[in-house]
Order: structure tokens, then sequence, then C-alpha cells
């Protein structure tokens, strides 16, 4: 495990493993970007692109501070996530993350032991991953670009690139580049991190009520009577793309995944400032020639009723049958100038929360599916044996895709407004 309980900072090891990133994006993903389109191919998909950084460079990498190899992984597939289906600037993407170093720690590092950088405007997460879960994303890559092609509105994580950094001792960190779902601009009043599991799912409201940025859990959620205010419309939307996830994730058999539920109340606003004081800001060493010009990329999408995605949205709303049999979410993907509009994203970068009437309310979420990447592998499988002994196997979280996925729903499903309810789903699925 890499790099565990070290604060974010003044460790000089994380320093160099943050220059090493980041100079190793630069030049793989600008040499990727400065090739001319192309129709993807099978051997896309196994490409690996490797380069070697040292003090004096060469004529395919640049003079580094540090000597360290780095490794890319299928970068016309990344490049096609990022461009055709994400609606990703390029420019945008390489200025974010290679102008200027951000860490944070969000919060102290889950058990996993991975580790999380934003890049300089927020918009940008790169997790350290394990190399278990680093094998699994390859092995999936097809599937998950296939899923999300044609579901470009998803609610799962956001890959953008998948990279590996070689130390000279040998030590090797793999990490992937996603999408930070949480907004820039605004403050994030409460967190939740829902999997639909009852066990060991509170975080103690002692301490909550002394931290603003507390990552809650779903128990939290039930006991505070908490809903997903959505209106018939949005329900439905959610509801159907959120079935769909689970059943792409099941196909795929990964569990230990969550919704992860950022609140922003408009009322509120921005006065608390959540998040000042959790950022450490570093300049990096990159040359000023080199330096790309600041620009604003404005991150909000266009938003309102004539927006396309208003329209996508209605024309999904309409064709959809009075019965809900069917919500046909809009297929193609959505083609905006500035930043993609999907759906689930469209109000200030989340999802306006609306009451019956479908009339806007004073809350926007952002909304997500994190942590996707593991396999019901052998771990989990002893884990779940110990769990098990325990307490009632069905209510632990390590247990077999299926019936993640289908727990997972179940309670998406209950935690909106006409929902059973949490409680009634607590009910169904123990206890705490
Ligand atoms: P564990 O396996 O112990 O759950 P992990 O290291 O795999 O932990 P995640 O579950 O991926 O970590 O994320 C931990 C926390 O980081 C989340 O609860 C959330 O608060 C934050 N986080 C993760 N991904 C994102 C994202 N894409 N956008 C915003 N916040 C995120
Ligand atoms: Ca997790
Ligand atoms: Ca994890």
């Amino acid at each position: 495990q890499v790099l565990v309980g070290n604060l974010i900072g003044e460790d000089h090891a994380n320093y160099v493993l943050m220059y090493n990133m980041l100079t190793g994006i630069r030049i793989a993903v600008s040499r990727c970007g400065a090739k001319i389109q192309k129709a993807l191919t099978p051997e896309d998909f196994r490409a690996r692109h490797k380069y070697s950084f040292d003090i004096v460079g060469n004529e395919l990498t640049p003079s580094a501070k540090y000597d360290f190899k780095f490794k890319d992984y299928s970068p016309w597939v990344f490049r096609y996530l990022r461009e055709e289906i994400f609606h990703i600037d390029p420019a945008d993407y390489l200025l974010s993350l290679t102008a200027k170093y951000i860490l944070s720690e969000l919060g102290s590092p889950g058990k996993s032991g991975s580790f999380f950088y934003f890049s300089r405007d927020y918009r940008f997460i790169i997790k350290t991953i394990r190399h278990s879960e680093h094998k699994f994303l390859l092995s999936i890559l097809k599937d998950y670009y296939e899923y999300v092609r044609d579901n470009p509105h998803t609610l799962l994580s956001r890959f953008y690139g998948l990279h590996r950094v070689k130390l000279p001792r040998g030590r090797k960190i793999h990490f992937v580049i996603m999408n930070n779902l949480f907004p820039p601009h605004k403050d994030v009043h409460e967190t939740y991190d829902l999997k639909g599991s009852t066990v060991g799912r509170l975080y103690p409201e002692d301490k909550a009520a002394k931290n603003p940025r507390a990552v809650l859990k779903d128990l939290n959620w039930i006991n505070r009577g908490k809903i997903l205010e959505l209106g018939p419309e949005k329900r439905a939307l959610i509801t159907e793309q959120l079935r769909r996830d689970a059943e792409f994730l099941k196909s795929v058999d990964v569990m230990d995944y969550s919704l992860l539920v950022g609140i922003h109340n408009m009322q509120r606003g921005n006065k608390d400032n959540v998040r000042k004081n959790t950022l450490k800001v570093f300049s990096p060493d990159i040359p000023s020639s080199r330096r790309p010009k600041h620009h604003s990329a404005p991150h909000h999408t266009p938003t309102g009723p004539k927006s396309p995605e208003a329209k996508a949205m209605r024309r999904a709303i309409h064709s959809s049958d009075p019965q809900r049999a069917t919500v046909h979410l809009p297929d193609e993907s959505p083609t905006a100038p500035e930043g993609a509009p999907f759906v689930f994203y469209q109000d200030e970068g989340g999802l306006r929360a609306t009451n019956e009437a479908n009339e806007g309310q004073d809350v926007i979420y952002y909304l997500g599916v994190i942590d996707i990447l593991t396999p019901f592998s052998w771990v989990k499988k002893m884990e779940s044996f110990w769990k098990g002994l325990k307490s009632d196997r069905h209510k632990i979280s390590p247990v077999p895709p299926t019936e993640y996925g289908d727990r997972f729903f179940s309670f998406m499903k209950a935690i909106m407004r006409g929902g059973e309810g949490g409680e009634r789903f607590k009910e169904d699925n123990g206890k705490e």
C-alpha cells in the first residue's frame, strides 16, 4: 500500500510523486493529442506507451527534475473518452492538471490507502489505486467504453486517464484521473456515501456535528429522515439511469461502490466556505515559457428551459409512455460548445431538487457512482466469509455483485421522494 497516513503537503516524497505524475501526464497526453484523430481499433485497448524521464532528457521526453518512468495505458481510448464522450476540452484538461499543483487530503484516506489529489481548478481528481484495481480497469476497459458511449448520461465515475509512475527504487504507483463530482465554485453542505448496506454504515453524529466536511453514510441518511427530493420527471430519469448503471456493474462483477451525494443548500450559499483551509497550493516547476496562458474555463453549462439539454430532457420525458414502463434517456452523446450539459449535471454542475410539480427547490444535488473498481475477488470473498460469521450475510457490504447491485438499486429507489423510504429499507434489510 502506498502513502498510508501521510499528510499531504509538507511531505517531500509526495511532492516528488506529484511532480512525476503531472510531468508524465503532460508529456503523454500532449503527445497523443497532437496526432490526428482516427477510429479506435482493438489494439488501442491493449496499447501501452512508456516514457523514461531523467534530468538530461531526450528527444521523446524533456528533462525533468527527477528520474522516473511513466507508463500511459490505452492513450487513444482515454482520449476518446475525454473528447468524444465526456466533452472535455483537450487544452482545459492539460492546463487544469499541469499548470499548478493542488493537493488536498480529502479527509483521511479510506481503508484502501488511496490518495486523492485535485487539479488546479478542482475539476479533476487523481486517485492512486491498487494494482488489482488497475488490472481490473484494464480488463473491463472495452466494456466500460462501450457502456458509457451508449449511455452518455451515466452516473458512473468518468475515467479520463490511467497511468503508472515507477520510482527509481522500483516502487510502482498506479493512478486514474476522474471527474470531481463536486463543484469548484459551491460549498457542499452535506456529503453522503451510500451503499445500500446498513451494517457499519453510521458516521457518529456527535463527530458529524463538529465536522461539516464529514462523509456521512446510509444510517445517517435514514436516521435523519432524508429524501432525495426529485419530482416525477427527474425521478424517472435518474431511476432509469441508476438501474442501467447497476446492471452494468453487476455484469462486470464489481461491488462495494457507492452513490456519492453532495448537497448544496442555495439559501446558505457559499458563506461557510467549507472548502477553505482544505486545499494546499504548490507552484510547480514548469518553465514559464511552457506554462500555458490562463484563460477562464467556465464550469457551468447553459441551463434554463431553452438549453439543448433541457430540450433533450423534455424530449426524453415526452417520449416515455404515461405508465413510465420505459423511460427514454437521450441516447446520443450531447453536443455542446462549452462543457457538456449532461442531464444529471445540468444545474450548476449538479441536479436541482424539484417538488412533485417539477418546480425547482433551493437545493442542488451532486451525484455519482464512485469506487467502481472492486471486483468480487478472492479478497472480498474472504472478507465476506469472516464478516458473515458475525452478522447476517445479506446486510453486510461484501455480498456478491448481483446481490450488491440489486440491494444498491432498491436503496436508491427508496431514498427518493415517493420511494418506500429509508426506514422501510432498513426494516427489510436489517438494523444496524
Ligand atoms: P474505500 O475503499 O475505503 O471506500 P477508497 O480509497 O476507494 O476508499 P473512495 O470510496 O473512492 O475511496 O472515495 C472516498 C471518498 O472520497 C468518497 O466518500 C468521497 O467523499 C470522495 N470522492 C471519491 N471520488 C470522488 C469524486 N469523483 N468526486 C468527489 N469526491 C469523491
Ligand atoms: Ca468507497
Ligand atoms: Ca475502494
